[in-house]
């Protein structure tokens, strides 16, 4: 027994070991990844309820290793953000996203709306309003179209400068979504200090929502409370039929979920825009 337990911690040291050397070799490949544009973007269509239409995307980024294959945020972001290589990765993603939507929008598709997921360590970052804009001028895209995602640790952990920064976005006409709600701290308080655009309901509630009555009380209390403030509910990760009959019957305003389509290429988006313009 006590060998085995030598043995199990020995074992234990070099997983470990091998953990972290694995991660180290993540943060020397990501600090070239840019340069070398192993990144994309993948595009998930935000669907309007009620007309069925796509009003919008999210953009989701992955990484094309050139060893380990396509990789998808979770390898990597927490190292980014460790790094400090969010910040520089952030930048693509948003100069990227709002590029591409500009020229559907240039090419007569019509106007939608670009969420993007935005890390603390971006809020934080007191040249984040600055580039924003900037980013906004470069690309043209309309600041009203710019939907950014942020957690409620963000809103939490509300220091002065989070503040300024979400007010200097909003007076720029950026919208204000809170991602995954209802899973973090369980404060509302926040709600009321900032002018918050929409809730989007995550995907633990809605997947649960037709087989537990819990869930669809949750499910159907976010989107009244969004209704009250005047903000809008997006439904994530609809996957069936019966719950997006159910979300449409709880008044919900937009979903996005494997349901409508996975997150796709860019060509692939287009393709679901050019469908959906057709009928
Ligand atoms: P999230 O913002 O909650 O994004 C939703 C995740 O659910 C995405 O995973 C998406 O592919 C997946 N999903 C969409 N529809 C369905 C569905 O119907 N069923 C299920 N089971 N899953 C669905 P993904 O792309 O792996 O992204 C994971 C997380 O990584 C995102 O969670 C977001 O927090 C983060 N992330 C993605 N892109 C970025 C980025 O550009 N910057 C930052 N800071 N974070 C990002
Ligand atoms: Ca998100
Ligand atoms: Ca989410
Ligand atoms: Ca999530």
């Amino acid at each position: 027994a006590k060998n085995n337990g030598r043995d199990a911690y020995k074992f234990f040291e070099q997983e470990m070991h091998a953990r972290a050397l694995q991660r180290h070799a993540t943060e020397v490949d990501l600090r070239h990844a840019l340069e070398r544009r192993e990144f994309i973007l993948h595009y998930q269509p935000v669907v309007h309820l009620r007309s069925g239409k796509i009003v919008g995307f999210e953009a989701l980024v992955r990484w094309q290793h050139p060893e380990r294959g396509l990789l998808l945020p979770e390898e990597f972001i927490p190292i980014a953000e460790e790094s400090g290589l969010i910040l520089p990765l952030g930048r693509w993603v948003q100069h990227q996203a709002c590029s591409q939507a500009q020229k559907w929008i240039m090419a007569g598709l019509a106007p939608m709306t670009v969420a993007l997921n935005t890390s603390g360590f971006e809020f934080r970052n007191k040249d984040f309003v600055t580039s924003v804009r900037t980013m906004l001028a470069e690309t043209g895209l309309e600041p009203r179209l710019l939907e950014l995602e942020l957690t409620e640790t963000v809103l939490i952990n509300n220091t002065e400068s989070t503040q300024a920064v979400l007010s200097a976005l909003v007076e720029m006409g950026v919208k204000l979504t809170i991602d995954d709600f209802g899973t973090g701290y369980s404060s509302l308080r926040y709600l009321q200090q900032y002018p918050i655009y929409a809730l989007k309901i995550d995907q633990s509630f809605v997947s649960q929502m037709v087989s537990s009555e819990a869930s669809k009380s949750i499910v159907h209390a976010v989107i009244s409370l969004g209704s009250n403030l005047k903000m809008r509910a997006i439904a994530e990760g609809v996957e069936t039929a019966e719950q997006y009959a159910s979300l449409l019957a709880l008044h919900c305003d937009d979903a996005q979920g494997y349901f409508f389509s996975e997150p796709v290429t860019a060509e692939a988006f287009a393709a679901l825009l050019q469908a959906d313009m057709s009928h």
